[in-house]
Protein backbone atom coordinates (compact mmCIF):
# COMPACT_ATOMS: atom_id res chain seq x y z
CA UNK A 1 0.00 0.00 0.00
CA UNK A 2 1.69 3.66 -0.83
CA UNK A 3 1.81 6.19 1.70
CA UNK A 4 -1.22 8.07 0.12
CA UNK A 5 -3.40 5.14 0.61
CA UNK A 6 -2.30 4.83 4.22
CA UNK A 7 -3.07 8.71 5.16
CA UNK A 8 -6.44 8.73 3.61
CA UNK A 9 -6.62 5.31 5.88
CA UNK A 10 -5.87 7.65 8.46
CA UNK A 11 -8.21 10.28 7.79
CA UNK A 12 -11.32 8.19 8.02
CA UNK A 13 -10.20 7.38 11.44
CA UNK A 14 -9.41 10.81 12.41
CA UNK A 15 -12.84 12.09 10.82
CA UNK A 16 -14.61 9.52 12.75
CA UNK A 17 -12.96 9.44 15.69
CA UNK A 18 -10.65 12.57 16.32
CA UNK A 19 -12.67 15.28 13.94
CA UNK A 20 -14.27 18.40 15.95
CA UNK A 21 -16.45 20.68 14.52
CA UNK A 22 -15.80 22.84 17.27
CA UNK A 23 -12.49 24.45 16.75
CA UNK A 24 -12.52 27.93 15.69
CA UNK A 25 -10.46 29.62 12.77
CA UNK A 26 -8.60 31.85 15.54
CA UNK A 27 -5.94 29.46 17.53
CA UNK A 28 -7.67 28.99 21.20
CA UNK A 29 -4.28 29.48 22.59
CA UNK A 30 -3.76 33.02 20.24
CA UNK A 31 -0.72 31.62 19.49
CA UNK A 32 1.17 31.76 16.44
CA UNK A 33 4.16 29.50 15.81
CA UNK A 34 7.57 30.24 13.47
CA UNK A 35 9.02 26.97 13.08
CA UNK A 36 11.27 24.55 10.82
CA UNK A 37 9.76 22.42 7.81
CA UNK A 38 12.03 19.33 9.58
CA UNK A 39 9.83 16.57 9.99
CA UNK A 40 11.43 16.13 13.53
CA UNK A 41 10.62 19.63 14.85
CA UNK A 42 6.96 19.51 14.14
CA UNK A 43 5.28 22.43 17.07
CA UNK A 44 2.37 20.06 17.70
CA UNK A 45 4.41 17.18 18.72
CA UNK A 46 7.29 18.84 20.35
CA UNK A 47 5.23 21.85 21.85
CA UNK A 48 2.97 19.51 23.34
CA UNK A 49 -0.27 21.14 21.22
CA UNK A 50 -3.57 20.44 21.24
CA UNK A 51 -5.39 20.83 17.72
CA UNK A 52 -6.47 24.30 17.38
CA UNK A 53 -4.28 26.01 19.57
CA UNK A 54 -2.15 27.81 17.46
CA UNK A 55 -1.45 29.09 13.67
CA UNK A 56 1.75 27.35 13.12
CA UNK A 57 4.13 28.79 10.04
CA UNK A 58 6.97 26.67 9.22
CA UNK A 59 9.72 27.53 6.33
CA UNK A 60 13.59 26.48 6.29
CA UNK A 61 15.05 27.51 9.78
CA UNK A 62 11.75 29.08 11.16
CA UNK A 63 13.81 32.09 9.61
CA UNK A 64 12.22 36.03 8.87
CA UNK A 65 11.05 36.52 5.32
CA UNK A 66 9.63 38.56 3.04
CA UNK A 67 7.08 36.12 2.50
CA UNK A 68 6.42 35.42 6.35
CA UNK A 69 6.23 39.03 7.03
CA UNK A 70 3.79 39.34 4.26
CA UNK A 71 1.73 36.55 6.13
CA UNK A 72 1.90 38.48 9.86
CA UNK A 73 0.94 41.68 8.15
CA UNK A 74 -2.66 39.66 6.87
CA UNK A 75 -3.45 38.08 9.50
CA UNK A 76 -5.08 40.45 11.56
CA UNK A 77 -7.12 40.97 8.52
CA UNK A 78 -7.98 36.76 9.37
CA UNK A 79 -8.54 37.61 12.90
CA UNK A 80 -10.77 40.63 12.67
CA UNK A 81 -13.03 38.50 9.33
CA UNK A 82 -13.25 35.97 12.19
CA UNK A 83 -14.45 38.37 14.59
CA UNK A 84 -11.49 39.45 16.97
CA UNK A 85 -8.84 41.84 17.18
CA UNK A 86 -4.97 40.10 17.38
CA UNK A 87 -4.00 41.89 20.87
CA UNK A 88 -1.42 42.01 23.29
CA UNK A 89 -2.83 38.16 24.72
CA UNK A 90 -1.58 36.81 21.53
CA UNK A 91 1.90 35.79 21.24
CA UNK A 92 4.26 34.72 18.94
CA UNK A 93 6.54 32.23 18.84
CA UNK A 94 9.88 31.83 16.90
CA UNK A 95 10.72 28.52 17.05
CA UNK A 96 14.40 26.98 15.73
CA UNK A 97 16.47 24.73 16.36
CA UNK A 98 20.28 22.11 16.30
CA UNK A 99 21.81 20.68 13.37
CA UNK A 100 18.81 22.64 10.62
CA UNK A 101 18.86 21.84 6.99
CA UNK A 102 19.25 25.60 6.70
CA UNK A 103 22.84 24.97 7.38
CA UNK A 104 23.04 22.73 4.62
CA UNK A 105 21.46 25.36 2.28
CA UNK A 106 24.15 27.85 3.28
CA UNK A 107 26.89 25.60 2.14
CA UNK A 108 25.34 24.86 -0.97
CA UNK A 109 23.39 27.18 -2.31
CA UNK A 110 23.97 30.52 -0.65
CA UNK A 111 22.73 32.43 -3.54
CA UNK A 112 19.16 31.08 -3.78
CA UNK A 113 18.82 30.92 0.69
CA UNK A 114 19.82 34.82 0.70
CA UNK A 115 17.23 35.53 -2.14
CA UNK A 116 14.88 33.63 -0.14
CA UNK A 117 15.48 35.51 2.78
CA UNK A 118 15.29 38.72 1.09
CA UNK A 119 18.98 39.70 1.84
CA UNK A 120 22.17 39.73 0.19
CA UNK A 121 25.15 37.64 0.16
CA UNK A 122 27.03 39.71 2.23
CA UNK A 123 24.05 40.25 4.98
CA UNK A 124 23.68 36.38 4.59
CA UNK A 125 27.05 35.63 5.93
CA UNK A 126 26.19 38.33 9.42
CA UNK A 127 22.57 36.07 10.20
CA UNK A 128 24.48 33.21 12.18
CA UNK A 129 22.81 30.58 10.03
CA UNK A 130 25.24 28.38 11.73
CA UNK A 131 24.20 29.12 15.67
CA UNK A 132 20.09 28.77 16.21
CA UNK A 133 20.93 30.34 19.51
CA UNK A 134 22.41 33.32 18.66
CA UNK A 135 20.03 33.24 14.89
CA UNK A 136 16.71 32.91 16.98
CA UNK A 137 17.93 36.11 18.99
CA UNK A 138 18.63 38.26 15.57
CA UNK A 139 15.36 37.45 14.18
CA UNK A 140 13.09 38.19 17.31
CA UNK A 141 15.41 41.62 16.89
CA UNK A 142 14.42 41.76 13.43
CA UNK A 143 10.92 41.50 14.33
CA UNK A 144 10.84 44.10 16.74
CA UNK A 145 12.34 46.00 13.86
CA UNK A 146 9.94 45.74 11.33
CA UNK A 147 7.97 48.95 11.61
CA UNK A 148 5.22 46.74 9.06
CA UNK A 149 4.41 44.22 11.56
CA UNK A 150 1.18 45.28 14.40
CA UNK A 151 3.25 45.45 17.34
CA UNK A 152 0.67 44.88 19.92
CA UNK A 153 1.43 40.84 20.69
CA UNK A 154 4.23 39.03 22.91
CA UNK A 155 7.18 37.33 20.96
CA UNK A 156 9.47 34.90 22.27
CA UNK A 157 12.87 33.02 20.73
CA UNK A 158 12.91 29.13 20.98
CA UNK A 159 15.85 26.67 20.43
CA UNK A 160 14.50 22.97 20.17
CA UNK A 161 17.31 20.75 20.62
CA UNK A 162 16.83 17.58 18.19
CA UNK A 163 19.85 15.60 20.55
CA UNK A 164 17.50 15.68 23.89
CA UNK A 165 13.95 16.61 22.51
CA UNK A 166 14.16 19.65 24.76
CA UNK A 167 13.87 23.42 24.42
CA UNK A 168 15.74 26.29 25.26
CA UNK A 169 13.81 29.73 25.56
CA UNK A 170 16.97 32.24 24.89
CA UNK A 171 14.37 35.11 24.48
CA UNK A 172 11.53 35.38 26.77
CA UNK A 173 8.86 36.39 26.28
CA UNK A 174 7.99 40.31 25.62
CA UNK A 175 5.91 42.44 23.98
CA UNK A 176 6.76 42.98 20.17
CA UNK A 177 7.51 46.42 20.88
CA UNK A 178 6.50 49.41 23.20
CA UNK A 179 3.32 51.29 22.12
CA UNK A 180 3.20 54.76 22.41
CA UNK A 181 1.27 54.63 25.60
CA UNK A 182 3.62 52.74 27.26
CA UNK A 183 6.73 54.01 26.23
ZN1 LIG B 1 15.45 23.12 10.24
Amino acid sequence: MGFIETIIERNETFARDGFSASLKIIPSAKTIVVGCLDPRVDPLDVLGLEPGEAATFRNIGGRINPALVETMILLPTVAMAAGQMMGPSWNLVILHHTDCGIIGCYRHAPDLLAKHLGVTRKQLECMEVTDPYKAVAMDVAAWRANQDIPGEFTISGIVYDVNSGRIKVVIPPAMLRQTSDSA
